[in-house]
């Protein structure tokens, strides 16, 4: 495609259930031009996310949803092509929601500026973005994880829960892992070094059991449905359940009957939501500088699934819904 075309995915309907390839639709548009104030910028990387299911649909949330008809949102890391900004250059390479499109004109105050490479640009929407800062700050304000205890977190081998496991293993933790099928699992005990990790789609009650012979203290909840009734019944007097995302029951059209509740009062168990940009960016710096010392001493691994082009974005993101991601889900944009 030529480089003075924009490619972009709108969404075309609010999809029923899952999502479908005709939910989206695909536009070719002019590359628009930066008013004074803004910045262009082409995008190199999109992260894929659980949260853009929400944004599909127009159900009351924490977030306005997407139009019908418009640009999908999504954070992006991309190159400044043209700047009437003071303090961004052609060539600076930056992270910001651009959304689901190759170019963006964006005011700065929504650019954070990162290294172009080491760590890789698309490290910036995972380990050292949104999901890396989201693991950080859930365990920093809700989990609050202390040595000895064991942490269990679900779907650890993605973007979220590998970051919370190695901050639990770094904290001193035993780290018990749930992810969906043999090679994960061994990717999340070899690589990125959980004592263990569960099958959820064998007996996930009695896998538990074993692993978590003195019970479980933190809970970091990426999933709900049959994994949370699992897990539930594990809590230990006085835990932690670090309610981060339910993404089993995100296509459903109607709400899951939920566990008993009661036993939150029973066990004086904290059960906290949070959403990541409540409080997190305006500790993204510390955050990076935290996490780079741990990438620099080689105590945090992470893996990324890579899609090539921006029109596999909408397959992408609907397998991600499945659980065919394996690793942190980005799009090559080009
Ligand atoms: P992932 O990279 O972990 O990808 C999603 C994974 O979820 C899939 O690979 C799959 O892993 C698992 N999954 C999907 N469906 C099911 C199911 N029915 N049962 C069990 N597991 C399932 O995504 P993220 O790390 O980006 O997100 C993880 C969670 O964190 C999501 O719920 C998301 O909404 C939430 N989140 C919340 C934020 C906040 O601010 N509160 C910010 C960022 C994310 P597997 O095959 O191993 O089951």
């Amino acid at each position: 495609m030529a480089d003075d075309t924009n490619l972009q995915i709108l969404l075309r309907r609010r999809p029923q259930g899952t999502p479908t390839p005709d939910d989206f639709a695909i536009a070719e548009t002019p590359v628009p031009q930066p008013a004074e104030g803004e910045v262009l910028v082409r995008a190199r990387f999109l992260s894929l996310d659980p949260y853009m299911r929400g944004r599909m649909s127009d159900a009351k949330s924490y977030s306005k949803p997407v139009e019908v008809g418009a640009v999908m949102e999504g954070q992006t890391a991309g190159e400044v092509v043209a700047s009437r900004a003071p303090g961004f250059a052609p060539g600076d390479t930056v992270l910001g929601g651009f959304g689901w499109q190759r170019f963006s004109c964006v005011q700065p105050a929504r650019l954070f500026k990162v290294p172009a490479e080491n760590p890789p640009l698309s490290a910036s929407l995972g380990v050292l973005g949104m999901p890396g800062l989201t693991a950080w700050v859930g365990l920093e304000d809700i989990g609050q994880p202390k040595a000895g205890e064991t942490l269990v977190v679900s779907a650890a081998s993605g973007a979220v829960g590998q970051v919370v496991g190695q901050i639990g293993r770094i904290r001193g933790c035993r780290v018990v892992g749930i992810a969906g099928g043999a090679e994960k699992c061994a990717f999340v005990e070899d690589t990125l070094g959980f004592d263990a990790c569960l099958d959820h789609r064998g007996d996930l009650r009695a896998q538990l059991d074993a692993a978590c012979p003195n019970g479980i203290d933190v809970y970091w909840e990426n999933v709900g449905g049959a994994v949370q009734a699992a897990v539930f019944p594990l809590m230990n007097d006085f835990g932690r359940l670090v309610m981060c995302g339910m993404i089993a029951e995100y296509n459903d059209t109607k709400p899951a009957p939920g566990p008993n509740l009661m036993a939150v009062v029973r066990k004086r168990l904290r059960i906290q939501g949070f959403i990541v940009s409540d409080s997190g960016w305006p500790r993204y710096g510390r955050f990076r500088e935290e996490m780079t010392g741990w990438m620099q001493a080689g105590r945090m691994q992470w893996r990324e699934d890579v899609v090539d082009g921006l029109r596999r974005a909408p397959e992408a993101f609907i397998g991600l819904l499945a659980g065919r991601n394996f690793g942190k889900l980005v799009v090559r944009v080009d």
